[in-house]
């Protein structure tokens, strides 16, 4: 009883010190410019647009910054060399954001929300259960945590990272180390401490949410710096020519058209997008003086909000507004059944600010609100989608060896997890 895990850092034959063309600028490409750059393995990034980033960069609005998507990146080595190669100063989050908020029973709720739930989780972690496999996070929420806290707890918290709900997402492909403990042993708390036991990884030297001053463009600003010689700019490609070494770090549309295998149809048509929509919000501080003080506070479905959660930006990372005057928080909302693009962008925009006020219990006089929309925006991490990886990567390894899969949808949705991995492509390389 196993699940079929792909055990490399993306998706097809490793590479070795040949020459290698990526296709995208956007962070995946970047991040593995940088460590192929660091091996001395020769490689060209070609990139349809004029600037590098792809979904990552920070607007300089006239009240403050907006994040395109990323609003930072947690802790790892291997972006932590990136910025200490490039001189970066990384931003720590302030204390006071480590308190997270639920809405729950129509009030914001500190975490862990109720300690009776506290004392239930802690209860069932000891409980056994049959060794098996799961398929979706809500199936072993549900076994293992029970449905109150996976809906209301376990549910906003991905979806705040995932933008999907538990019943869309697989577990092997959220939780692979703890999926792989639970095949063999039957409690919680025996497979925390069997990861535990098998972690190397060295601690975090800081818990939480990292930025820079000026917002995310400042690591892709200097990504593209250092690696000005090594893109190319304008150019779309529509076929990877044969003999040559290819890493397709674009959206798994773009790669497949790309790749244009029959056989693979299926697998790539499996693979969805949420369709997502992210609203800075600029709020006078005089119509909102008894702000919450945290990182965010985050919505469980079913509580009649369209938006996801809310990040309160000037709490965790100064710079983020131009006066002290200004609160600044990003609401996250996902486009479940493309109701929204229907909607004129006022209508929705003034819905927004509705619930804003509704959460919070303000009147916020909102005098900005910065909107962006990523219509394929985060990849789904579903069932299909952890299935469409083992048999993509078995066909590209024996059939298509000479092209590659790397970005948000192959394994690493973040940008810690891309970089950790781009960072073992290219060890890897240079090994062969
Ligand atoms: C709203 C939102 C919030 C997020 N928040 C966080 C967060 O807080 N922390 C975190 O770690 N992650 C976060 N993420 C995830 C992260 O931002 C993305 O996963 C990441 O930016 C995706 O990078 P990528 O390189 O895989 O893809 P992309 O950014 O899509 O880059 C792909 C690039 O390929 C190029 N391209 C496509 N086709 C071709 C072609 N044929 N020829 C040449 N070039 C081509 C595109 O122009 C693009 O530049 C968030 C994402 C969103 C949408």
């Amino acid at each position: 009883m196993n699940y079929s895990f792909v055990e490399a850092p993306f998706l097809g034959k490793s590479l070795n010190r040949r020459p290698v063309n990526i296709v995208g600028a956007g962070i995946s490409g970047l991040l593995l410019g940088f460590f192929l750059k660091k091996q001395g393995i020769p490689f060209k990034i070609w990139e349809k647009n004029d600037t590098a980033g792809g979904l990552l960069g920070t607007l300089q609005t006239p009240y403050g910054i907006a994040e395109k998507a990323a609003n930072g990146f947690l802790w790892s080595d291997s972006l932590v060399q990136i910025c200490e190669h490039l001189k970066l100063k990384i931003i720590p989050p302030s204390t006071i954001s480590k308190k997270r908020y639920i809405y729950y029973q129509k009030n914001l709720r500190p975490l862990p929300v109720s300690w009776q739930w506290v004392v239930q989780a802690g209860l069932r972690s000891l409980r056994p259960h049959k060794i098996q496999t799961y398929e979706t996070v809500a199936d072993w929420g549900n076994a293992f945590l029970g449905e109150k806290i996976t809906q209301n707890l376990l549910s906003p918290a991905l979806s705040g990272i995932y933008a999907a709900l538990p019943e869309e997402l697989s577990f092997p492909a959220i939780f692979p180390s703890l999926a792989k403990a639970l095949t063999q042993k039957r409690s919680l708390l025996q497979a925390l401490l069997q990861m535990r036991n098998n972690t190397s990884a060295a601690p975090a030297a800081y818990k939480g949410t990292l930025s820079f001053e000026n917002g995310m463009q400042t690591l892709i600003d200097a990504l593209q710096k250092h690696l000005q010689n090594d893109i190319a700019f304008n150019t779309n490609i529509t076929e990877c020519t044969p003999h040559e070494n290819w890493v397709l770090c674009c959206p798994a549309g773009a790669a497949q058209k790309l790749i244009d295998e029959p056989y693979l149809y299926n697998d790539f048509s499996a693979i969805r997008y949420a369709d997502i929509h992210t609203f800075t919000v600029f709020i006078p501080r005089e119509n909102w003086q008894n702000q919450p003080q945290g990182f965010g506070c985050l919505i469980p479905r079913g509580q009649n909000f369209n938006i996801l959660g809310a990040i309160f930006n000037d709490q965790l990372f100064p710079n983020r507004t131009i006066s002290k005057d200004l609160i600044s928080i990003t609401c996250i909302m996902r486009d479940f059944d493309g109701s929204f693009s229907n909607i004129s962008e006022s209508n929705l925009l003034q819905q927004v600010q509705q619930e804003i006020d509704r959460l919070f219990a303000i009147q916020s006089n909102t005098i900005q609100i910065q909107h962006f929309h990523w219509k394929n925006g985060i990849p789904i991490y579903s069932p299909q989608l952890f299935n469409a990886w083992y048999k993509i990567h078995e066909f590209l390894h024996s059939s298509f060896s000479a092209i590659r899969l790397f970005g948000n949808y192959t394994g690493g949705i973040s940008i810690r997890q891309m970089a950790s991995n781009a960072e073992k492509i290219a060890t890897l390389a240079a090994q062969n």
